[in-house]
């Protein structure tokens, strides 16, 4: 069998964005499965021979199950095609490849993946931040949100004032996200900025902070949240604000967790 899976990364929407390694494997597919969130202009770069199949979910409204997609993967590959399945941003990062690659394995079928830019990365580079500028910011959590499963939400131990939360999938509402976060501890005061369409033309960026949030009108999807000290236009400002010394031990007075505060 000479069939091959390729798992690629489409990036959040500027075509420049793709690897050189994705560009070629689009040229040379001969199915393409591809996500709702791929922009038109990736999708231009696929070869003209190959047969462009959309397997998206629009509105709740799913397209194909996740079963049927891992099957045509399979079944195309044991047609010895060069199969891609391509992904928004990261195909590993909130993409259900999980599911792919276990199917592909048990298949006996050969797989690669092509790693893309994910949509919490071209946010920031949109926004102009550093998710971990080292005055304010120790450590990333991309995570999602998911209503009524606060088991499968934040793993809250890892949340510090230091932590930069990329939250996917905002919803609809974001006050929801708003009070799930300050239900968590984060102090309300915590900037935060939503990217909408992150590095297309119809980029929009909106700085806010989490108690401002839930007046915020709902910008385009997709968009993501990007919350912590970092996601502010003024970092310096922020910095002066926590004294130095209580950033040491991981306690301040702006942004500090009320689980901090109980113990
Ligand atoms: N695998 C993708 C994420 C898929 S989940 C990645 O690595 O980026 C889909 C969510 O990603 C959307 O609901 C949105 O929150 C985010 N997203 C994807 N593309 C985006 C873009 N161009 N701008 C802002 N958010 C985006």
């Amino acid at each position: 069998m000479t069939g091959k899976v390729y798992l690629v990364g489409a990036g959040p929407g500027d075509p420049e964005l793709l690897t050189l390694k994705a560009a070629r494997i689009l040229a040379d597919a001969d199915e393409v499965l591809y996500d709702a969130l791929v922009s038109k202009e990736v999708l231009a770069l696929v070869s003209r021979d190959a047969q462009l199949i959309d397997v998206g979910k629009r509105a709740g409204k799913k397209l194909l199950t996740q079963d049927e997609i891992n099957s045509l993967l399979i079944s195309y590959a044991k047609e010895n095609n060069v199969v891609v399945r391509l992904k928004g941003g990261d195909p590993l990062l909130f993409g259900r490849a999980g599911e792919e690659i276990e199917a592909l394995r048990v298949a006996g079928v050969d797989f690669e993946i092509v790693p893309g830019i994910t949509a919490a990365v071209g946010a920031a580079a949109g926004a102009k931040i550093s998710l971990t500028d080292r005055r304010l910011a120790s450590q990333v959590l991309f995570t999602t949100f998911s209503r009524g499963e606060t088991s499968n939400w934040l793993n809250w131990a890892a949340v510090t004032p230091e932590t930069t939360i990329a939250i996917y999938m905002p919803g609809t509402h974001y006050g929801e996200v708003a009070d799930r976060l300050v239900e968590n501890g984060l102090s309300p005061e915590t900037p935060c900025v939503v990217v909408s369409q992150a590095t297309r033309a119809e980029e929009q960026v909106r700085w806010t902070n989490i108690a401002a949030l839930r007046s915020e009108a709902q910008l385009r999807a997709p968009s993501i949240l990007l919350v912590g000290r970092v996601a502010t236009q003024s970092v310096a400002e922020w910095g002066a604000r926590i004294n130095p010394e209580l950033l040491k031990s991981g306690e301040t007075n702006d942004v500090r967790l009320n689980s901090e505060k109980k113990n």
